[in-house]
């Protein structure tokens, strides 16, 4: 009877490789067999895999050659890696994956990641949350082949006027512009594209409104890799006033603080 080693799917982070978790990283070292997926990840590999450590790129393969790929070699390793970008839970076809690992009873585990979302955010020293602005973030996309459910075009969601990171768009964002302007958005509204955000080197920056942030990123040249942040909270480094966070607030009681005025 064969034996099986166990599969991990790891988060790679957003693509510098310091931002793998240090978990990721130790299971990398370990790894008797990598599959990554495509070129996002490849230097996390290149620098943390052991020199005889299987080492193989997912971009050319079908899920069945995924699954079959892995299977065989967890057949051969204790330790066999995943490695997506950003968090595997993320847009990752995690379950299509991890469903014929569990049919054939080979073991599996998620190792999250930082996501390109909120590598973007920090990228551009911008807060996803504020107090009494947003309290919460949507992580979508807009419709391109893959049809988006219903109640979750992109219009609706803009309704809720929040954080909204928009993952797998940057072609679409002519669809982007459409929607928000549907919900109600201002021209004006603050908008920020991050492209290969964390990548040493190579991240681009790009601030704007919904008026002009489609020009913005073709004049810096921006096609692919990036994430849109449509959000209430953009730019507010430099606003004239700001709601407090009670937790910080000295005239707020709470659990390990007592107020002070
Ligand atoms: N699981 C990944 C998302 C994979 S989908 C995560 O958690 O980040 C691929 C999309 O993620 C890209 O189209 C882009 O929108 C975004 N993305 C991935 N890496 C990125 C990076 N370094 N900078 C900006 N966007 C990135």
């Amino acid at each position: 009877m064969t034996t099986f080693g166990k599969i991990w799917f790891v988060g790679a982070g957003p693509g510098d490789p310091e931002l793998i978790t240090v978990k990721g990283q130790k299971l990398l070292s370990q790894a008797g067999a990598v599959l990554f997926a495509g070129s996002l990840v490849d230097r996390a590999v290149t620098l943390y895999a052991p020199a005889d450590c299987a080492i193989r790129d997912s971009k050319d393969m079908t899920l069945e050659d995924m699954t079959a790929w892995l299977i065989d070699q967890a057949s051969r390793h204790a330790t066999v890696v995943r490695l997506q970008t950003g968090d595997p839970a993320l847009y990752g076809a995690l379950i299509e994956l991890a469903r014929p690992l569990s049919d054939a009873g080979i073991e599996w585990s998620v190792v999250p990641g930082v996501s390109s979302a909120m590598a973007s955010m920090a990228a551009a020293g911008e807060s996803m949350t504020l107090p009494e602005v947003t309290q919460t973030v949507i992580l979508t996309r807009v419709e391109g082949r893959t049809p988006m459910p219903d109640g979750e075009d992109l219009a609706s969601l803009a309704a809720h006027r929040t954080t909204i990171c928009i993952f797998l768009s940057i072609t679409l964002m002519h669809k982007v512009e459409t929607a928000l302007r549907a919900a109600g958005w201002a021209e004006d509204s603050p908008m920020l594209v991050v492209h290969k955000a964390s990548w040493p080197g190579e991240q681009k920056i790009v601030r704007g409104t919904l008026a002009d942030i489609k020009q913005k990123c073709r004049e810096a040249g921006i096609a692919s890799q990036a994430m849109i942040v449509a959000s209430p909270t953009l730019g507010a480094l430099h606003w004239e006033t700001l709601a407090r966070s009670k937790l910080y607030d000295p005239t707020f009681t709470h659990r390990f603080r007592k107020a002070t005025a």
